[in-house]
Order: structure tokens, then C-alpha cells, then sequence
């Protein structure tokens, strides 16, 4: 059989659970946003994101820094789970995780599909560039840092 057919993405035929590790990795689409603290607020429980990165990221790749020893150095980095995907509420409306979890189909500017890890950066969804290490901020501080750029859910992209 020659051309024309083309197969179905793994994304788009596979549930979370059924991926192999190297396919759920892959999923992530190396935005950053997970590893940049948030604060939750006590009354109302919402969660807002800050600019104030990891000790690990790479505030120009977006990579973690040691991403085989990360949970040695840095205890509470959360490593999803298909379960986790459902109950983390503040896992962006763009993250690869939530829209295959959620039953969508992943941007243009996912890796997967661009074939081009540069492309969450080029469509502005990354956290490039716009962070600042905890190493330099005051815990009592990150307040001063809270910023709107992580999309929320409920929030949309083109
Ligand atoms: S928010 Fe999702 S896609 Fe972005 S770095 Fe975190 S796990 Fe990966
Ligand atoms: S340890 Fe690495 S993966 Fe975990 S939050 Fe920090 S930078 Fe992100």
C-alpha cells in the first residue's frame, strides 16, 4: 500500500493510563508552568500563579535542571499522575495533560505536532523568559510576583 493513509495520532486514540512512559512524557509540552510557585488563597482557595520559578528551572529553555534527581532535591515537585490530572485544578487550560485528559486535541504549537520544541515559546504559552528564581525572592515576597500570563481554565487560546 502506497501513501495517503495516515495514522491516528497516539494522543487521539489512547487515554492517559494506556501510554507508555516515553508517550506521557512526550505529552508534556515544556511550558514550565507547573514548576512556578503559586499561592493559594486561604479564604477562597484560589490558586494564582507567580513568576517566581522552581531552583531547578531553566528560566530560558523551561527545562528542569536535573529532571532525574528533582524529587531528591526538590521534595514537594509534583510528578502527575493521570489521576492527578483531574484533581490539580490550576494545571493550565493549555497543558497537554489536561486537553488529551479533557478529550482535546493538542495546539498547533505542541512539540508533537509542530515537530519543533521551540513552538510553545514562539506562541507566547511558555513561561521563557518571564520568570525569576526562588533562590533570589523572599518566601514572604512571591506575592509581589503574582502574574495573569498562565491561562486559567475557563480561559481559551487561539
Ligand atoms: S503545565 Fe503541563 S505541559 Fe506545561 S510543563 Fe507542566 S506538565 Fe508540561
Ligand atoms: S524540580 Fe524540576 S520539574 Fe519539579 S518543579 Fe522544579 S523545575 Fe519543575
Amino acid at each position: 500500500m502506497t501513501g495517503g493513509m495516515t495514522e491516528t495520532p497516539y494522543w487521539k486514540t489512547k487515554s492517559l493510563v494506556e501510554m507508555s512512559l516515553t508517550e506521557w512524557e512526550a505529552l508534556c509540552d515544556g511550558c514550565g508552568l507547573c514548576c512556578l510557585n503559586k499561592l493559594e488563597d486561604w479564604d477562597t482557595g484560589e490558586v494564582v500563579f507567580t513568576s517566581v520559578a522552581c531552583t531547578l528551572l531553566d528560566g530560558n529553555t523551561c527545562q528542569c535542571k536535573d529532571y532525574s534527581h528533582r524529587q531528591t532535591i526538590v521534595p514537594d515537585c509534583i510528578q502527575l499522575t493521570p489521576d492527578q490530572v483531574d484533581t490539580i485544578a490550576w494545571l493550565p487550560p493549555t497543558c497537554g495533560y489536561r486537553l488529551v485528559h479533557e478529550g482535546r486535541d493538542l495546539y498547533w504549537w505542541h512539540p508533537l505536532v509542530s515537530g519543533d520544541p521551540d513552538t510553545v515559546h514562539q506562541a507566547g504559552i511558555s513561561a521563557r523568559g518571564r520568570t525569576i528564581s526562588e533562590d533570589e525572592v523572599d518566601v514572604e515576597d512571591f506575592e509581589d510576583f503574582v502574574v495573569d500570563w498562565p491561562l486559567t481554565v475557563g480561559e481559551t487560546v487561539e
